[in-house]
């Protein structure tokens, strides 16, 4: 079998399996999960393990998530065709790319400068063009494109950067794993209202690594 063909079909099993037998019903997103290349976010020799049910290293000691935690991430984010996303914490870019087929624009920002150029040169040769990937530290946010509609942030804090909060936009909607403890944190959801006011919601128990940066983990 072609490897595309290959691919496809264990993508296709990974949106049944993984996602939709877990709960997420979106067809947009189910969509996008269906299309976007996993095995191209993950080094060759990774590859045959790129649809299973588990994040994978990506280098830097950094990892890709597992595909039912973005998955539930951006169905929690309730992303619509018009909205500029914020995500926090590129890493390889796979999030970066669903995200991109479901919103307007997406800024995307990490903190290494390896993954960051990596990134940005695959999204180029997937022909992902409303992307601006930037590289740096995301706990700040990124000022000069705020503010924003939907924030994902893909790493782990000891709370949610008050920066971020700032640069929500009325009746936008944060995620965000926060915790102090390193292999468990909660994902957080939280809604700017229209007045400004706050909603906060926790939505389950997750694993990620840390977001390192000026209102994160100290490095
Ligand atoms: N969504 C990503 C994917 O699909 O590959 C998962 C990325 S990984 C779980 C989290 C990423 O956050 C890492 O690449 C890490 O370097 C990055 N990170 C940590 N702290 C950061 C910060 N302050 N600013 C930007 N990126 C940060």
């Amino acid at each position: 079998m072609a490897d595309e063909d290959l691919f496809g079909a264990e993508r296709h099993a990974m949106v049944e399996r993984q996602i939709r037998a877990r709960g997420i019903d979106d067809p947009a997103l189910l969509d996008a999960l269906r299309e976007v290349p996993r095995h191209c976010f993950v080094e060759e020799k990774l590859r045959h393990l790129a649809y299973r049910d588990r994040p994978l290293p990506i280098g830097e000691g950094q990892t890709i998530s597992q595909p039912y935690i973005v998955a539930l991430m951006i169905d929690a984010a309730d992303i619509r065709p018009d909205d500029r996303v914020l995500e926090v914490g590129a890493g390889s870019g796979y999030a970066t790319a669903i995200l991109a087929r479901l919103a307007r624009e997406v800024v995307a920002i990490e903190r290494h400068e390896a993954l960051a150029n990596e990134t940005r040169d695959r999204l180029v040769s997937l022909q992902i063009a409303n992307v601006d990937l930037r590289c740096g530290d995301g706990s700040l946010g990124v000022p000069d494109r705020a503010p924003f509609d939907v924030i994902i942030v893909s790493a782990s804090g000891p709370d949610v950067p008050p920066s971020l909060i700032d640069q929500l936009a009325p009746g936008g909607r944060l995620i965000m794993p926060v915790g102090s403890q390193q292999w468990s944190q909660s994902l957080i959801l939280l809604v700017k209202a229209a007045d400004g006011a706050i909603h906060r919601e926790e939505l389950c128990g997750v694993q990620f690594v840390p977001l390192v940066g000026a209102e994160g983990h100290r490095p």
